[in-house]
């Protein structure tokens, strides 16, 4: 179940995005301000919800009320259309989309892709654009308890206010393909959350055949596997927050550049 996971993915998103940020190429523009590591979380962040589109009773599905809802049973009967088209013949038919073409790497290529590509074609209002659409996301994921009773257009007004707020305090250059990636590793660590509960995902299909299936779930060992909102999430949640609280701190105080420096030029 998506719903219960939908804190573990969002804090999971937050602090991958910090992490990596931290350890972007110069090249590719860089991640060089504290408010530019802190954009490319918030992204992440949300992205981390983004596979979870593919079903309307999910949380996040409910982000931006009747237009998500929309999205969502349209995303969901493509997926489903598109497994039916691609499978093979030992793959069962696909009676929902739920965890099928979203939660493809080529997915996470595709979204990432078209991130970079608004962003190149409209720089920083697409940046701000999606940022406001990630962290309506993000927000309904980490709260989903308080979101649920909230009217829609309270956490649409409360990610606009952030995005608004984060307008005046990100420089206008560097975006680009540094913050489109914000999108496909946001998506990746929600890969990586469902591939550790028990049904595991189709992270290759359709590309890969195996077993004459194309919609072949790739899993992790039965031990290593998780149950949902079941006690290894909570664990998970906790580590995650933690992570992220400490990372807020290093990022925020300067020390996070400094600790990486040192441990590159060992
Ligand atoms: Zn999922």
């Amino acid at each position: 179940m998506s719903v219960v996971m939908g804190p573990t993915h969002a804090m999971s998103g937050a602090a991958v995005g910090l992490a990596v940020a931290q350890l972007l190429p110069e090249e590719w523009g860089g991640v060089n301000t504290v408010q530019e590591a802190f954009l490319y979380a918030g992204l992440t962040a949300g992205a981390a919800l983004l596979p979870d589109l593919d079903s309307p009773s999910a949380t996040v599905s409910r982000s931006f009320g009747p237009f998500t809802q929309a999205l969502s049973h349209t995303v969901e009967n493509t997926a489903q259309g598109f497994v039916n088209l691609t499978k093979a013949r030992k793959d069962p038919k696909c009676r929902n989309g739920h965890r099928t073409l979203t939660h493809t790497i080529w997915f996470a290529l595709a979204a990432g892709a078209g991130a970079t590509a608004l962003i190149s074609a409209f720089g920083k209002p697409a940046v701000i654009g999606l940022l406001f659409i990630f962290l309506g996301l993000a927000i309904r994921g980490l709260f989903p308890e308080w979101s649920k009773k909230t009217d829609w257009l309270i956490v649409a007004a409360l990610s606009a206010a952030l995005a608004y707020g984060a307008w005046y305090f990100i420089p206008a250059s560097s975006f680009g393909l540094v913050m489109g990636s914000a999108v496909t590793v946001g998506c990746v660590t929600h890969m990586l959350g469902d591939l550790a509960t028990k049904q595991g995902i189709p992270v290759f299909a359709p590309l890969l055949q195996f077993g004459r299936k194309r919609w072949w779930k790739l899993k992790l060992p039965n031990f290593l596997s998780i149950t949902a909102s079941g006690p290894a999430d909570k664990v998970l949640l906790t580590l995650f927050t933690a992570s992220v609280l400490v990372q807020t701190y290093l990022v925020a105080t300067g020390d996070y550049t400094e600790l990486m420096m040192a441990l590159l030029n060992k």
